[in-house]
């Protein structure tokens, strides 16, 4: 079978340079041409700026990132079996593929590449939440995110209050950004198989947070309300102030409801209450 970019089929990539998909690595490989370049369409125009993927492993997705005519694609990938079939994409796109060998987790992502800076990637399952959150707190250096996590993860992502998938994830990403599922994609289309659905979600940075409040802050509310996701909040919200009731009361949010039920801008009014200083005053 020929290939678009006159680049090898991957299922000879893999077998040349011998990448068979390791699980400590998340490593589940996309192979399907039409799937690899409906997620570069997805992630809309790629002719300025420079687009980020993170753990390309042998290169399906940024092949089609290139051929979807990306201008300047950065890969972070940390097996390094995978970093001579990416050098050979490299030599087939002059100038558009820079290879960085290293850990995502560890790597200032965000000063990677010239704006409009767009993240495109096939995540590591096992990394992929405190990537997000990391790369959310610092979204304004994103124009967008387009990413395949599992399924789950997406409708925590998106979930709205009173519904079950509704926590931390998705106050916190609803309050940095809008996200919005794209499509399914199933177990079959990788290689090896991943035991779940996969989506992928398309994350476009807010240019300041949706409502003010102090990350800090939020997430000490977000803990204690959703730690204890089944109690009502006068009760999951008394770690942190004395007068938990009260503090409800004066917000408008009945004290009998729980987390599940609080909309972002009221986290974010809880989350500045906290900052206001009205904290533990219980003796002892
Ligand atoms: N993008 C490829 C595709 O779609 O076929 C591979 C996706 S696979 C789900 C995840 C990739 O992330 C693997 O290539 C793996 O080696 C890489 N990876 C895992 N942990 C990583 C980390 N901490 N930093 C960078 N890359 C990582």
């Amino acid at each position: 079978m020929s290939e678009p970019d006159a680049l090898p089929p991957l299922r000879d990539v893999i077998a040349k340079y011998d990448l068979a998909a390791k699980k400590s690595l998340g490593q589940n490989f996309l192979l399907d041409l039409n799937l690899t370049g409906r997620i570069a369409r997805a992630a809309g125009d790629l002719t300025t700026g420079s687009v980020i993927e993170i753990g390309p492993g042998p290169g399906g997705l940024t092949r089609a990132l290139l051929l979807h005519g990306a201008k300047e694609v950065i890969v972070v990938e940390r097996d390094d079996r995978c970093l001579a079939a990416l050098e050979e994409i490299a030599r087939a796109y002059p100038r558009r593929l820079r290879i960085i060998a290293g850990d995502a987790l560890a790597t200032d992502v965000a000063k990677l590449g010239p704006s409009p800076r767009r993240i495109v990637a096939n995540l590591p399952y096992n990394i992929a939440t405190p990537l997000l959150i990391g790369w959310l707190t610092q979204a304004t250096a994103f124009q967008s995110m387009t990413l395949m996590f599992q399924k789950e993860v997406v409708e925590r992502l998106v979930a709205k209050p009173r519904t079950k998938d509704y926590g931390r994830l998705s106050v916190l990403t609803q309050w940095l950004s809008e996200p919005r599922r794209l499509f399914d994609v199933p177990p079959r289309a990788f290689t090896p198989p991943p035991k779940v659905t996969s989506s992928i979600v398309q994350i476009m940075p807010r240019p300041s947070p949706a409502y003010p409040a102090r990350l800090a802050d939020l997430e000490r509310v977000t803990q204690a309300a959703f730690g204890q996701r089944r109690k009502m909040l006068r009760q999951s919200l008394r770690s942190l102030f004395g007068e938990a009731e009260a503090v409800l009361t004066e917000l408008s949010i009945p004290p009998t409801a729980r987390a599940e039920e609080l909309t972002v801008e009221q986290f974010c009014a809880l989350a500045r209450r906290l900052e206001g200083g009205v904290r533990d005053r219980r003796p002892g």
